[in-house]
Formats: C-alpha cells, structure tokens, sequence
C-alpha cells in the first residue's frame, strides 16, 4: 500500500479547502484522510474531526443527526446495508445527494489501484429543481388524462386500465371481484325539462353519491353520458350485490333542485362477480351492461346480476 506524503495531503488539503462542493480522499483501509468543510457540513462534523474516521461512522453519524445530508429511506438498516454492499466494489461510482439546506450534489467516487477513494462532486440543485418541476408536471397531466372533466370521476380509457390489473390480480390471488354497470334512468327527460346544465349537475350530484358508498380501494368512473361502473376488488357476488343495493337507494335518495319544486332520479345496475366462467376484463364488461341491460328491461330502478352465463362457455 502506498500512503500519501504528509506533504501532498497538504496541498491537496489547500486545493480542497475552498471548493464549495464536498470532496474528500479515503485511505486504502477507508479511513477519511482529507476533506473540505463543504463535506463537513453534507456529514454534519467539521472537517478536522471527520479526518482519522472510518467511512461506517461517518455513515452512522449522518444516519443518526437531522443536519446532515437528507436519506430518504422508509428502512435505514437496509440503506445501509446496501450502501455497504456498493462500496468500493467499481473503479467509479455515481450518485445524487441532498442537502437539508436544500442543495443537491452529485458525488463521483473513484477507487484507485492502490485503494485510495477520491471522493468528488458538483451542485446539481438547478438541474434537481427542473426535473421535480418536470415530474410534478407530468403527475399533473396524468390526474387530468386519467378524469372526466365534468364528475372528477376516472375516464373510461383509465379504468379499462385498471379493470385489467384488478381482473389479473383477482385471477392470481383468487379473489373475487365485482364489477357493476350504472345508468341513469330517463336521463333525456332530464335534460329535456330542465336543460343541458340541470343534467350536468345531476351527472356531478350522482356521482359524489355514488363515492359515498365506496371503500377507498373501489374505483368508480365515468365510463360515458350518464354511464358509470364501479369496481369492487376483494368483492364476493353477495356483498356485491349489497353495495349495488345500498347505491341504488343512495341515488333514489338525492334531492336535486328543480324550477318549481326539487326532484329525484334513479340508476339501474347491472353486476357481475368473477367467475371461473369470465374469461377476460371485455367479458367483465359485456356481462354487467347484459346485467344492466336486464334492469332496465325489468322496470328500472333497481339491480340485475349476471349468473347465468351463456350455455357454451360453462361447456
Ligand atoms: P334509460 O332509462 O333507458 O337509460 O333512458 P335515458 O333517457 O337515460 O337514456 P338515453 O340514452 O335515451 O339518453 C341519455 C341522454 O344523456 C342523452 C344525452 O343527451 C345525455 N347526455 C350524455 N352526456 C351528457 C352530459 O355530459 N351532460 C348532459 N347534461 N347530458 C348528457
Ligand atoms: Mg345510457
Ligand atoms: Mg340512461
């Protein structure tokens, strides 16, 4: 092993002491030798007592003060153990730190041949804030593409997606899942004596209520018009059939305010359970509007269930 001269330690010392980006050397057996205040304060010690520590105090210490560089981690031990198990394993490593000033870095280590550890690094807060303003954005424009403007509810496009991944999952962990298929009665009589607007607050009146009777795992969307579904994971055709009653009368129960006097409206429903029968997501789908298709054929203002799938899918 080679040591660095007491004499090179100093000029890169005075080299280091002014740079406003931490930089620091580690010895072979990783022990700090050199490092600026700008590493002081990312460790939260001063320079001169981080000089003579090893790396996993250094590390300790950080982990343990609230001023020192920002981990945002839900588990440190296993942090730690990672970090542990990346360290000095590459000629050259990168990664990005935070400041609780706020200021961003990234840090290049590289592991020489004779096992010194030169630590450098350059201000990237900038470049962070663009990026988070970027994803923020992204976040924003993906909540307006996955709505319906009108209802705030989920678009049809969205929760075909999420009917997918629900449909899976309830496949692999054997679950049953609820799909129900919602339609406003007379909703052109609606429109038609009390105008476009009267049947949009209707559409916005019936689907906060329609929220009420949901879990927060449940998803409800505006799948057209006056047309909405509601997902129900973890959901058995009984308690399904349940929740499809309680929305019934939720809806039945609305005052909206008219001209002359308020008035009421109503929703028929169409439900469909997971079967060993349903094939896919589509048949889902297809089997609730049959469902609520049997509703409004019945009288409306009330719910229907698919059980009966057609003779040559039960073989
Ligand atoms: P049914 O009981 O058979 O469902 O009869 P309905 O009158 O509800 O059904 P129909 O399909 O005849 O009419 C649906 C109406 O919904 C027609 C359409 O103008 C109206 N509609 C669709 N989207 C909107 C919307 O965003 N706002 C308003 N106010 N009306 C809408
Ligand atoms: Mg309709
Ligand atoms: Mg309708």
């Amino acid at each position: 092993m080679v040591d660095l001269s007491p004499q090179l330690i100093q000029i890169i010392a005075a080299e280091f002491r002014d740079n406003p980006h931490p930089r620091a050397i580690f010895a072979p057996d990783d022990t700090l030798l050199i490092c600026n205040s700008a590493y002081g304060i990312a460790y939260d010690q001063s320079p001169e007592s981080l000089v003579g520590q090893h790396w996993q105090q250094i590390i300790d210490h950080a982990l343990a003060s609230p001023n020192s560089l920002v981990i945002q981690t839900p588990d440190r031990h296993h942090w730690l153990a990672q970090a542990k198990q990346r360290r000095r394993q590459q000629a050259s490593l990168s990664y990005d730190i935070n400041l609780t000033d706020g200021r961003w870095f990234v840090c290049q280590e590289q592991l020489l041949d004779d096992g010194h550890l030169v630590l450098t690094s350059q201000e990237i807060t900038r470049q962070k804030q663009t990026e988070f303003k970027l994803l923020e954005t992204m976040g924003k424009l993906e909540y307006l593409a996955s709505r319906d403007s009108l209802t705030s509810l989920l678009n049809r496009r969205y929760f075909l997606e999420i009917l997918s991944q629900e449909y899976e999952r309830s496949q692999r962990d054997k679950n049953s899942l609820t799909l129900l298929a919602l339609d406003i009665d007379h909703f052109k009589a609606v429109n038609d004596t009390y105008g476009h607007n009267g049947g949009d607050v209707v559409l916005k009146l019936f689907s906060a209520r329609l929220l009420t009777h949901l879990r927060n795992y449940d998803t409800a969307a505006r799948i057209g018009g006056e047309e909405f579904a509601v997902l129900l994971p973890n959901t058995t055709e009984d308690q399904g059939k349940r929740i499809a009653e309680r929305i019934r009368m939720g809806i039945e129960n609305i005052v909206v305010p008219g001209f002359d006097q308020d008035f009421s409206i109503t929703t028929s429903i169409g439900g469909v359970s997971t079967q060993d029968y349903i094939g896919s997501p589509e048949q889902l789908m297809a089997e609730a509007d049959k469902a609520l298709y049997q509703s409004k054929g019945a009288g409306r203002n009330q719910w229907a269930w698919c059980n009966q799938p057609s003779q040559s899918m039960m073989g």
